[in-house]
């Protein structure tokens, strides 16, 4: 099998390790990569968001399926192209994605489809914004609209701060907070099939303790032990089939990758939001534990045949990431910086380079992570920090606290 991996980020270098290990895959080209990628993969150069030009690409590499991994290809048309060239797809077409292009969207789905979320208002004026945060009250959930890079979010005890957000936003969601602790679970479909694979938890706060702003997110584990036996049937059951259910009958079947991100609440699990691609870096600690080669689950979504599917096989075991970012983020980051130790097994490049004289620089907010597999968590935890030890990196930003509490048999936040 040919395939097209579109995409730069951590989760792309983590799907490329992947595909590059299979055995059905004999070519694996990305567009545009990164100097991670480029040790796995032959790299061209393509702007992602661009439905005709990666149409192109695709044909001219001779692709059987085309994977994409992040959402502004998607939202953008992306896969609808590939599609109308005859060549298999791993993404939801653009009507799909607005799943995740758009949180109003997004719960007018979850609505009609009678999933478990939290209330809410979709609002555009000063007076509607008023209004839904004194129904709500605090601690107040604003959320813009259209995509952001998980930093569309605010959540704030402090009304000026929720009002500020709205109006620099226009269109914002305004959610009833939901409390406990967050579960990201990777569902892939072909619209109507569906399989989870294992539920995760990522770190979406900037520094130990959950504390300082949001972010695309600063690690991941599984497995979740502490998590309910039943979760992810539950979640299958409750919004996951609905949903899909949804989508068919509004005549555009979400196709791809759904990833349902959820807060276990007193009242059980509900909906804190949709995206329609891999979580980052969820994606590094699932990708680890699976033992079922990549290609033929994505291409068998892809081409309407996961029914067909075998039962996934996984690894035991405990898989741990930890991103490292650079100074800055999530504000401007700052790049140029020179990386050193990026060469080990399990190092995951994100914002990375080449400078012209072959050194690795920083060139964005998230750099690079570390993803490492252990015989249990605390096995696994021990081996990313001991890897981040040997990783320099001026002015690296980086929690010291993923899987901390699970480990010690607290359930986060
Ligand atoms: P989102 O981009 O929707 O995932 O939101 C980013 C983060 O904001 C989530 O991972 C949560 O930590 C937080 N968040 C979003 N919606 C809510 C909510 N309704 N209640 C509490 N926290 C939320």
């Amino acid at each position: 099998m040919r395939v097209l991996l579109i995409g730069s980020g951590g989760r792309e270098h983590a799907l490329a390790l992947e595909l590059a290990a299979d055995p059905a895959v004999d070519f694996l080209a990305a567009a545009p990569g990164n100097p991670g990628i480029a040790q796995v993969a032959r790299l061209y150069e393509v702007v992602a968001t661009d439905p005709a030009a990666v149409a192109a690409l695709a044909v001219e590499v001779a692709a059987d399926l085309v994977v994409i991994g992040p959402e502004a290809p998607l939202v953008a048309g992306v896969a609808d192209a590939v599609r109308a060239k005859g060549i298999a797809c791993f993404g939801p077409s653009a009507a799909a994605a607005q799943l995740e292009g758009s949180k109003a969207f997004a719960k007018d789905v979850m609505v009609a489809a009678g999933v478990p979320t939290g209330l809410s208002y979709a609002c555009t004026s000063p007076e509607e914004v008023d209004r839904a945060l004194a129904d709500l009250g605090a601690p107040y959930v604003v959320k813009n609209d259209g995509l952001a890079a998980g930093k569309g979010v605010v959540v704030t005890d402090s009304i000026e701060d929720a009002r500020r957000h709205a109006a620099e936003c226009g269109k914002v969601v305004i959610e009833q907070y939901l409390s406990g602790p967050e579960v990201s679970l990777f569902v892939v479909t072909d619209g109507t099939a569906s399989v989870p694979l294992m539920p995760a938890q990522d770190f979406k706060r900037l520094a130990d303790g959950d504390a300082g702003p949001n972010t695309g997110g600063m690690g991941a584990y599984v497995p979740l032990d502490w998590a309910p036996d039943d979760l992810v049937p539950q979640v299958m059951r409750e919004v996951v089939e609905p949903t899909l259910a949804e989508m068919r009958k509004r005549g555009t079947p979400f196709a791809g990758l759904l990833y349902v991100g959820l807060a276990l609440t007193p009242d059980g699990p509900k909906v804190i939001e949709f995206n329609a691609r891999f979580g980052d870096p969820e994606t590094q600690v699932v990708l680890a534990l699976l033992d079922t080669p990549l290609s033929g689950l994505l291409l068998a979504a892809a081409t309407g045949r996961l029914a067909e599917h075998p039962p996934l096989v996984w690894h035991d075991g405990a898989a741990v990431t930890v991103v490292v970012a650079s100074a800055n983020y999530p504000g401007t980051p700052r790049i140029g910086d020179v990386i050193e130790g990026a060469e080990a097994a399990g190092v995951i490049h994100a914002g990375t380079a080449r400078r012209d004289d072959g050194a690795l620089i920083s060139a964005g907010g998230r750099v690079l992570s570390v993803t490492t597999v252990g015989t249990d968590l605390a096995a696994a935890r021990a081996a990313a920090y001991a890897l981040i030890d040997n990783i320099h990196l001026d002015g690296a930003q980086y929690r010291t606290d993923i899987a901390l509490t699970a480990l010690e048999g607290r359930i986060s936040r």
